[in-house]
């Protein structure tokens, strides 16, 4: 099992990435400042280190060079203001593996984290079948028996969604939370206007809505 720290001092955001991560089968710590951040990604006890640059009493950025002094080889997922990507990436000289900009989508976060850790697991399930409905993750191919079905990257994580979930009743919020990140508006109807898009590519049929909770892809 991956251990995954998470240096965050936003409250919000921390608990977004934990619950998110541990829905997927990790497990994380939260720390909110910088000399903690330090303190237990030397440790050696954790995989992966989720770094926010924007950290109290040491910033990312030092946490980052210090760790890599320190000779600690832990790869890192550095978080960053959209409009700073830029020092960020000059920043990763420091030795980070990857940076991810706010505001995000947790596939996203995921997509990047399973990545980082791939080259000590077992090769992960790359395409998805449902029925006969298929999703190629890698390729990021889709078929519904044998015809090819074209999908915007919004679709695609949606019906990913879907697909890692059959026969379950996901609800707005966590469709939304997985697909679109957490700083969309909860009364948002977005959800149920890609619904309708993915249902008219994939089948009516397939997607079932659950009212007043959610949707459920059938198996
Ligand atoms: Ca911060």
């Amino acid at each position: 099992m991956n251990r995954i720290l998470i240096a965050e001092d936003e409250l919000r955001i921390a608990s977004f990435l934990e619950k998110g991560l541990r829905g997927n089968g990790f497990v994380t710590t939260v720390v909110e400042d910088g000399i903690a951040a330090f303190d237990y990604a030397v440790s050696g006890e954790y995989d992966l280190l989720i770094l926010d640059i924007g950290l109290p009493l040491r910033d990312g950025f030092t946490v980052l060079r210090r760790l890599r002094e320190a000779r600690t080889t832990i790869p890192v997922i550095i978080l960053t203001a959209r409009d700073s990507v830029a020092d960020t990436v000059a920043g990763l000289e420091g030795g980070a593996d990857d940076y991810i900009a706010k505001p995000f989508a947790f596939e996203e976060l995921l997509a990047r984290v399973r990545l980082r850790l791939r080259a000590d697991r077992v090769p992960e399930v790359t395409v998805l079948r449902v029925g006969d409905l298929s999703l190629d993750l890698r390729a990021r191919r889709v078929h519904v028996g044998d015809r090819a079905v074209d999908l915007s990257t919004r679709e695609f994580a949606l019906a990913e969604v879907f697909c890692r979930h059959p026969d379950q009743v996901l609800t707005r919020e966590q469709l939304l939370s997985h697909v679109w990140g957490f700083d969309f508006d909860p009364g948002s109807n977005i959800v149920d206007v890609y619904v309708r898009y993915l249902r008219r590519k994939i089948g009516n049929e397939r997607i079932q809505t659950v009212r007043g909770t959610g949707y459920r892809l059938r198996a």
